[in-house]
């Protein structure tokens, strides 16, 4: 096929990118306008590039409505490493922090956290094997708490928070890695937001962090300078090199979703891409979910067949129909389609076209 050619990219991350932004990358890799040198060339305390990432964090601001007294910041490491950094900044000494234990991720951060200091798992859906998010009344959330973490949407089980939980006092602490800006967000609900940017946001390298901007005086002197939020929020995410690439396709991700009518409209679209899969998934019988109904995720959509032979040949014919990257996480098995913002609803079409015909064949 021309190498222009583009297939059905249904990865879990790094995943599929927007069309327009991947082909303006192109146009200017080699120049930037009015610039004569690559994005990657030039120096991150250029007054280029400081525009491009101010630009890029006004335009976060206005497409979620992030309130004045939240800082935007855009750093390194992963969501991985945030399952660190939180606890190091947020978890106070003589406090405990409480996690809620959602799936594989979530309880990677509740590992990390341990390592730091004393937490509490204030829920836990793995005895159903993280089918679902728990109910508030399932929560037993500990007074005082330095913070209380969720992970919104549990990109491997194909779970997510359909309202926040109520946690009073504590800030609510949250790994948004595969749903951030699939929708509207309340940001001043949270103490502090989390995404790496490969899922949903851009490509991978750049974690983007929102935090309250009250709960920098946590981050004390003693810790490595690299882990400190408020040393990142000091220097506007510039006290070393950031990922200037990065963080230039995150800005142009972002103003892509502000093109489309923001995060209302990119809901909409979200909602209208999950409803025609899960609407094949249940059509029959044939196709199984893997997650409770009431807490099917809108970002990564879960669902195996009959038999692991049928699971087999699909992910074989799936793949040489142009419908790339549906085998599920080992952890779940079977099928994972990964529809996040960017994904385009004809492939959503043409997988669920592909699912009828499967089934007429072998069901
Ligand atoms: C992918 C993912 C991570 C890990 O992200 P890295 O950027 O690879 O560290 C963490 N949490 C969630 C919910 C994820 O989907």
């Amino acid at each position: 096929m021309p190498t222009t050619t583009r297939i059905y990219n249904f990865s879990a991350g790094p995943a599929v990118l927007p069309l327009p932004v991947l082909e303006e990358a192109q146009r200017h890799l080699v120049s930037l306008p009015g610039v004569g040198m690559s994005v990657m060339e030039i120096s991150h305390r250029s007054k280029t590039f400081e525009d491009l990432l101010n630009t890029a964090i006004e335009d976060i601001r206005a497409l979620a409505d992030v309130p004045a007294n939240y800082r935007i910041l855009m750093l390194q490491g992963g969501a991985t490493l945030q399952f660190s950094m939180v606890p190091m900044n947020l978890l106070t000494p003589g406090a405990s922090a409480d996690y809620i234990d959602t799936g594989s991720w979530a309880d990677k951060a509740i590992k990390e956290a341990k390592k730091v200091g004393p937490v509490n798992i204030a829920a836990t859906t793995k005895t159903d094997g993280y089918t679902r998010i728990p109910r508030q009344e399932e929560l037993r959330l500990t007074p005082g708490a330095a913070y209380v973490h969720i992970t919104t949407n549990n990109t491997i089980e194909g779970t997510e928070w359909k309202t926040l939980p109520e946690v009073g006092e504590a800030p609510l602490v949250a790994d948004t890695s595969s749903d951030m800006f699939s929708g509207p967000i309340d940001v001043g609900r949270f103490g502090l937001i989390y995404a790496g940017a490969q899922k949903n946001l851009g490509p991978s390298g750049v974690t983007l962090v929102i935090i309250r901007e009250d709960l920098l005086a946590r981050s004390v002197d003693s810790l490595p300078v690299m882990l400190n939020y408020r040393v990142h929020a000091e220097n506007n995410s510039l006290y070393n090199t950031p990922n200037t690439f990065g963080i230039y396709i995150l800005g142009l991700t972002v103003k892509w979703l502000r093109s489309l009518g923001g995060l209302p409209a990119i809901a909409r679209i979200n909602q209208r891409k999950a409803a025609k899969l899960y609407a094949e998934i249940d059509r029959t019988g044939f196709y199984r979910g893997t997650a409770q109904k009431e807490s099917r995720s809108l970002m990564n959509v879960t669902f195996r067949l009959p038999s692991e032979e049928l699971e087999k040949l699909f992910v074989k014919e799936s793949t040489a129909a142009g419908l790339d990257g549906l085998k599920g996480h080992r952890a779940v098995g079977g099928m994972r389609a990964s529809i996040y913002n960017a994904f385009p609803e004809d492939g959503v079409d043409a997988l669920v076209e592909f699912m009828r015909e499967f089934e007429r064949r072998h069901g």
